[in-house]
């Protein structure tokens, strides 16, 4: 059999100044985007054909080019164009909450070409980020759809490998049956839905039950994305059934997943030590262990944000007699990172922090000693493998306050990409990361973590982000 396979994902956040363009991109093609797809062994069959297209992952980002979008989309297009006469299936990784210029929703736009070419029939499965949007319309195009359950996202491979192996079921086994889709008014940011706690915990599990039955081949809920304003914004569940003979009972399963998410809605809360920027900041310095991480949630890269707010340096520098030692990982300011790359390690020199994009990133002047220079290494939880860039890591003169700088918003949540900084991470008192709910790795290696509700591209009050184009009435945002 021959199965075409492509990855496209960015969270595309409005509410950043940056638009997301053709380097923005991490692109792969032919062979070399595979190996960024964590698909294992699941396609390794000497009756497996696999046609690799492009692997677009532009992980958090501004709005999408029209330009970039249509390279990406016309990379997979013409794929499938070339091999339609003898193809089986199409796997596709997909984020679900990509937005371009003058098209909206990416995902929508791509699935429809591709329905329109490949016609009604041929299996498409489709593995994704709960933190997407979907539509009824997106869902129908999917034969097979399925999100990630665990949030921070530890089964990405297990999600992309179960897909995987239904699309090559529904090849083998050719079987036509809709994917049932309602949609909640309910709209929640990822920091309120962590999977460990409650209510996701129990949804996952509610799943897994309804899975038990055999006429449920998948149930997926998905968070919704909230970073750009747009009509299918908002929470979704989907129930596949295992068979056409079954689709009633999908429909009923659906309805239970819908009512379940619904009655649970006062439930969400954020996970972990939650406080206003001062408090978190004292509560991380008192801390006994170390290192002690504050998460910068209103600049949140993880979720699309810059990445270059020196709210919370600011905040540091202000402390007089600061004893413990404090490390920024990182700072987003390509001009300064670039300047300092060409400085030796030991240089002393006066640099500009800040990119004065709005308030929040206002330049701050600092006499700084260059510690270490290095590389930005991939997030391995999400299948990135290689070098996303420089940094430059620096100490404040007189000051026992570190900084890494990078060119770009890339995020550093594991371990390895702390090492890559070329300092003793782990003997500093606090680490102040640019993340929303601390990732697993770090968490782990932290004393404690506790989530600074600063200002910024992602707030986590969900009530003051103005939308005008969401579905009403909506929870919270409206009392139902
Ligand atoms: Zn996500």
């Amino acid at each position: 059999m021959k199965i075409l396979v492509g990855k496209f994902t960015l969270e595309a956040n409005e509410h950043v100044p940056m638009m997301c363009d053709i380097e923005d991109v991490a692109m792969s093609y032919g062979a070399d985007s595979l190996t960024h797809m964590q698909l294992g062994d699941v396609f390794d069959r000497d009756d497996i054909e696999v046609v690799p297209t492009i692997c677009a992952d532009a992980a958090c980002s501004g709005v999408m080019r029209r330009r970039c979008f249509d390279h990406i989309e016309g990379t997979i297009l013409n794929g499938i164009r070339t091999n339609l006469a003898d193809l089986d299936g199409i796997y596709l990784h997909l984020h679900g909450a990509s937005y371009v210029e003058c098209i909206g929703s990416g995902e929508m736009h791509l699935l429809a070409a591709i329905r329109q070419m490949v016609g009604p029939y041929l299996p498409i499965a489709v593995a994704c980020d709960p933190h997407g949007n979907l539509t009824e319309e997106y869902v129908h195009n999917c034969t097979f759809i399925r999100s990630y359950r665990e949030a921070p996202h530890t089964d990405i491979a297990e999600t992309v490998q179960r897909t995987c192996r239904e699309l090559i079921r529904f090849i083998e086994q050719p079987c036509r049956v809709t994917p049932v889709y309602r949609k909640l008014p309910l709209i929640l940011g990822g920091e309120q839905s962590v999977s460990t706690d409650e209510p996701v915990r129990s949804i996952n599990d509610f799943m897994n039950h309804l899975e038990e039955d055999p006429r449920i081949l998948s149930a997926s809920w998905h968070v919704g994305y909230l970073r750009h304003d747009c009509a299918e914004a908002g929470c979704g569940v989907v129930v596949i059934p295992s068979d056409p003979r079954y689709a009633e009972t999908a429909e009923h399963a659906a309805d239970e997943l819908a009512s379940f998410v619904w009655e649970r809605r006062h439930e969400f809360h954020y996970t972990g030590t939650t406080a206003e920027p001062d408090e978190a900041l004292a509560m991380a310095l008192a801390c006994k262990g170390r290192p002690a991480f504050i998460t910068d949630s209103g600049d949140n890269v993880t979720s699309g944000a810059m990445g270059a707010n020196t709210f919370v340096l600011q905040q540091v520098l202000e402390i007089q007699n600061l004893d413990q030692k404090v490390l920024f990982a990182a700072i987003h300011d390509d001009n300064t990172c670039h300047k300092l790359g060409e400085f030796a390690v030991g240089t002393t020199c006066k640099i500009s922090l800040g990119m004065a994009l709005d308030e929040l990133s206002s330049p701050i002047e600092l006499d700084v000693e260059i510690v270490a220079h290095g590389r930005q290494e991939g997030t391995h939880m999400y299948g990135e493998h290689g070098d996303y860039g420089p940094l430059a890591t620096v100490k404040i003169v007189d000051r026992p306050v570190w900084i890494v700088i990078t060119d770009n918003n890339h995020s550093f949540v594991e371990e390895h990409q702390l090492d890559a900084c070329g300092v003793p991470w782990r003997d500093f008192e606090v680490i102040v990361v640019k993340q929303g709910y601390i990732h697993p790795e770090l968490k782990a290696a932290g004393a404690l973590s506790v989530m600074s509700l600063t200002d910024g591209a992602t707030p986590q009050n969900t009530k003051l982000i103005k939308f005008k184009r969401i579905m009403r009435p909506m929870y919270p945002i409206d009392e139902i």
